[in-house]
């Protein structure tokens, strides 16, 4: 294992075949991610039994994502192009109409109000409402012009939108993604931790297990922060909706703040969007696109994601090497977060004894130079705890739960190992050890944190730590 900071990349023409799967993954993608705004329900099953079929073959537990459209706004299907001059008048309608722009938001022209910015295409294109009938039409002006294609998305940072989080469509592509064995699924366009709520009840009423992710791309998610990080599993910085709803030159501080809360909190935290951009296209990236990943994970990511540039790009092999390399090279200089990180994880009294454990084995590895956090899991509670403490050891999960394994894939500084034999303590520790000193992850003489539950028959609460050699 050389890598702690994860890679998602998404799935796509360029990616979907089995042969192409299998090639990212052995070059080190740990999730792979379905985006619903553009996948069929049968394209999406294929490519998540060639996923397991892999996982089965190469013995590894790659996760795999499925991101939901969210109340996403779009223009309509035109014959060609439309040119938006600047300063011309245009006219919206929720209504198909002859020399009008169809909208696909029903209620446009009741929640714009006059001098609502409406923004189109992520923000290449400006305008602004001149007036609204408040039934079906809109007057705007052309504040920045260009060419408007069929199906780009519109933005309304302005408006306070009385769409659902969950759409007609989310619920469709939501059963499909419930009845399938997959471990994240990813919310668009939250506005509240009650948003994430309503998705978690609806996950809990069927007694699955599925884990929310919550993509924080509006500005109501960034005021609410504090609550939705709590309410979901997993946070995305969804940099390409978020850099138009609020001024893109907002985004790197709140992209720091959010990585921060998260890290505190213990919810694995992912960068996403033009992250290698360029490599859409261009064999290399920019400059400024390797110090962007870079940064992401000096600031602690728990994972790096693609999306263009793996599921329709000409070099997906090749953007996957780059990013790896990035990582890599950060992880092994001293702007790695683990050297740097004060330990302030908060001790509340919910999991004191988990908290309080992994806080210190933390400290403890890293005084002692050990190279191992051995953890076993049920739930992944305690080593998703023990990752946010970001220790400079690697921590190695035990579990005999192959969903848990994959969910742990997206986390930082985690490997999974399927294990189910040890019945006491003494033995787990004993076994955990021997297959990591087996497998090469560990040499004779490695000193080794092994948190436990005890008794573990009562497969509770981690409450101890222990710190030994390997034989
Ligand atoms: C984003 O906007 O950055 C994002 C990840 O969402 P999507 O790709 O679903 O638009």
């Amino acid at each position: 294992m050389i890598r702690k900071t994860k890679i998602i990349a998404t799935i796509g023409p360029a990616t979907s075949s089995k042969e192409m799967l299998k090639k990212i993954i052995q070059r080190g993608v740990n999730v792979c991610r379905l985006n619903f705004s553009h996948l069929e329900h049968d394209v999406a099953k294929e490519i998540i039994s060639n996923i397991k079929e892999i996982n089965q073959e190469l013995h590894m537990h790659t996760a795999i994502l499925a991101d939901l459209q969210g109340p996403k706004i779009r223009v309509g299907i035109f014959e060609k192009p439309i040119k938006l001059k600047k300063g011309e008048e245009v006219i919206f309608s929720t209504k198909r109409k002859k020399n009008t722009i169809y909208i696909s938001y029903i209620n446009f022209a009741k929640d714009v109000s006059e001098k609502d910015k409406v923004l189109l295409d992520d923000g290449k294109l400006a305008l602004e409402v001149i007036s609204t009938n408040k039934k079906d039409t809109v007057v705007l002006k052309v504040i920045f012009g260009g060419l408007l294609q069929s199906k780009k998305g519109v933005n309304l940072p302005n408006t306070k939108i009385s769409l659902p989080c969950l759409t007609k469509k989310d619920k469709e592509d939501l059963a499909f993604v419930l009845s399938e064995k997959i471990e994240w699924v990813g919310l668009s366009f939250v506005r509240s931790a009650n948003d994430v709520k309503i998705l978690k009840r609806i996950i809990d009423k069927q007694k699955l297990h599925h884990k929310v992710i919550a993509k924080i791309e509006k500005p109501e998610a960034i005021n609410d922060i504090d609550a939705i990080i709590e309410a979901a599993d997993a946070i995305m910085v969804a940099r390409g909706d978020l850099g138009v709803e609020v001024p893109s030159h907002k985004v790197p501080v709140y992209q720091k703040m959010i990585v921060e809360k998260c890290i505190t909190q213990g919810k694995p935290v992912i960068i996403a969007t033009q992250m290698l951009e360029s490599m859409t296209e261009n064999p290399t990236a920019t400059r400024a696109e390797v110090n962007d990943v870079a940064n992401s994970v000096i600031d602690g990511a728990d994972a790096v994601m693609l999306s263009g540039e793996t599921s329709i790009g000409s070099h997906p092999l090749k953007v996957v090497d780059t990013m790896r390399k990035i990582i890599r090279d950060v992880e092994k200089s001293d702007h790695n977060i683990s050297k740097n990180r004060i330990n302030k994880a908060v001790i509340n009294d919910e999991r004191l004894l988990t908290n309080a454990i992994c806080s210190h084995a933390c400290d403890i590895a890293k005084s002692t130079g050990a190279k191992a956090i051995i953890t076993v899991t049920y739930s992944g509670f305690n080593t998703i705890k023990m990752s946010s403490y970001r220790p400079s050891a690697f921590i190695y999960a035990f579990t005999n739960n192959h969903t848990i394994l994959n969910t742990l894939s997206l986390v930082w500084g985690v490997r999974g190992f399927y294990y189910d034999r040890g019945t006491t303590t003494d033995q787990t520790i004993k076994e955990t050890k021997e297959i990591l000193r087996d497998g090469n992850f560990l040499k004779k003489g490695d000193l080794v944190v092994n948190l436990a539950s005890m008794p573990a028959q009562e497969k509770g609460m981690t409450n101890m730590m222990k710190l030994s050699k390997v034989k």
